[in-house]
């Protein structure tokens, strides 16, 4: 390959606060404008007519069968995630209810962005942003819970541990994914402490609760893109980064998407698409729900997420994840390759019952492995129910399947705080 036509050059502030500004440049062949990545009508549309549902609530059924397969396969990781529940309550019961703060200060009238960011630098985000709250991005069952007269949306994200993420899948990189998860916490108490402070109300997106997807909004902010992978490549860390959202009423100036040049860098390195051992990435975008993105395949996905501790092989190998985006871009404009592509540094795993997977192999699963329900909980029970009720040979039997089905519906209806995975929302629905 050869050297890439310089096409325009980013300043971003540094990776920490006090940092110097780093400068990315983009190759001329991967410039794309943000604005031809998503059809906004089409956004609008499918918020209307086809309202976004958290994964918890809309398939909670392999929610329950992912938490039966982790205790068989992961003891280990079934009781990180447990303890990190427990752990995170006090937490959660604060987010839910941060809307609810009233302001300690009279506001000034002045613009205070630069007041936020900076204290946001300042407490340890490395990517702070401001953008329009987009409300089409919040959860059907979460409408009622997200304070009207909050339109505008920081956007904040803190960098997980490097060194645990390389060891991905593995319990150290969960244990990592979790303390950034309860650092997180803190932060935001003391930037909503700071923005009532100067007269404002704020109200928290995540961790652990949160009112829908995130990714669109940091992207309007132009703290990264969408990667193949279905993760933020912000440009420190790429996917490494943890997302919050706090929507305030305070006076602030939006960001604007930037040009980083990851849809076409995705469309040459292709290595999540490779590496995953499910197979459930699509090397190719398309338009979903208005935005040109490449859609996971949930079904692929999650057996293997529920055996290989949350797996994250496609967080691991993305080399904006590992290097930064930075030298990730300079390298494509110094040789037109991919930083590490094709090397064990950058696509070797390993999995426990399966060994090592250097680059260019990958595990073999059966059709078996793949077998998992799908849909609401109570909807998969009722079709087990019908089935058994079909088969069944007289009517003590099927008094007790009535029984047993009136059970275990009430018990799925009052499970109404179910750990999904560590990454995901904790499912607290009331
Ligand atoms: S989490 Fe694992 S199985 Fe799922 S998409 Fe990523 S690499 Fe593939
Ligand atoms: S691994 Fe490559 S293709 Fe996948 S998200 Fe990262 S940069 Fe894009």
């Amino acid at each position: 390959m050869a050297r890439r036509r310089f096409g325009h050059e980013i300043t971003r502030p540094g990776r920490k606060h006090g940092d110097e500004p780093v400068n990315i440049p983009v190759a001329k062949d991967l410039e794309k404008p943000p604005a031809s990545l998503r059809r906004d009508q089409e956004v609008t549309f499918y918020a209307r007519e086809y309202p976004l549902e958290s994964f918890a609530l809309e398939q909670s059924a392999s929610v329950e069968w992912a938490d039966g397969i982790r205790r068989e396969f992961s003891p280990e990781t079934a009781e990180l995630y447990e303890e990190f529940q427990e752990d995170m309550r006090p937490a959660l019961e604060w987010i839910r209810a941060s809307g609810d703060l009233e302001p300690t200060a009279e506001p000034s009238g002045g613009d205070v962005t630069e007041s936020i960011r900076g204290k946001a630098r300042e407490l340890g985000y490395s990517e702070v942003g401001f953008t329009r709250f987009d409300r089409r991005y919040v959860y059907k069952a979460r409408r009622d819970d997200v304070r009207r007269g909050l339109p505008h949306a920081i956007c904040l994200a803190l960098e997980q541990e490097h060194s645990a993420t390389q060891t991905i899948p593995s319990i150290e990189a969960e244990e990592a994914q979790g303390e950034t998860y309860r650092r997180q916490s803190e932060l935001a108490a003391a930037l909503v402490e700071h923005i009532r402070s100067l007269g404002y109300r704020a109200q928290v997106s995540g961790p652990t609760w949160q009112f829908g997807p995130m990714i669109p909004m940091f992207v309007d902010a132009g703290l990264g893109q969408l990667g193949v992978n279905g993760q933020l490549l912000s440009p420190h860390f790429g996917s490494r980064a943890r997302l919050q959202i706090i929507i305030t009423d305070a006076r602030v100036s939006y960001d604007k998407p930037v040009d980083y040049g990851v849809p076409k860098f995705c469309e040459i390195c292709q290595v999540c698409f490779m590496r995953c051992p499910g197979r459930a990435i699509q090397g190719q975008r398309l338009w979903y729900r208005g935005v040109d993105k490449a859609k996971l395949i949930a079904k692929r996905c999650r057996p293997v997420m529920a055996r290989y501790s949350g797996c994250g092989v496609c967080m691991k190998t993305c080399p904006i994840q590992k290097y930064g985006m930075k030298p990730v871009m300079e390298y494509y404009i110094e040789t037109g390759e991919v930083l590490g592509k094709g090397t064990d540094n950058l696509e070797g795993y390993e999995l426990p019952d399966k060994g090592y997977f250097a680059a260019g192999k990958l595990p073999r699963f059966d059709t078996a492995f793949f077998d998992m329900p799908t849909g609401r909980a109570e909807d998969h029970l009722m079709e087990e129910f019908q089935s058994k009720l079909d088969a069944a040979l007289d009517d003590a039997e099927k008094d007790r399947l009535w029984r047993e089905y009136r059970e275990r519906l009430e018990s799925i209806m009052q499970n109404h705080s179910t750990v999904v995975d560590m990454g995901m929302d904790l499912g607290v629905w009331e």
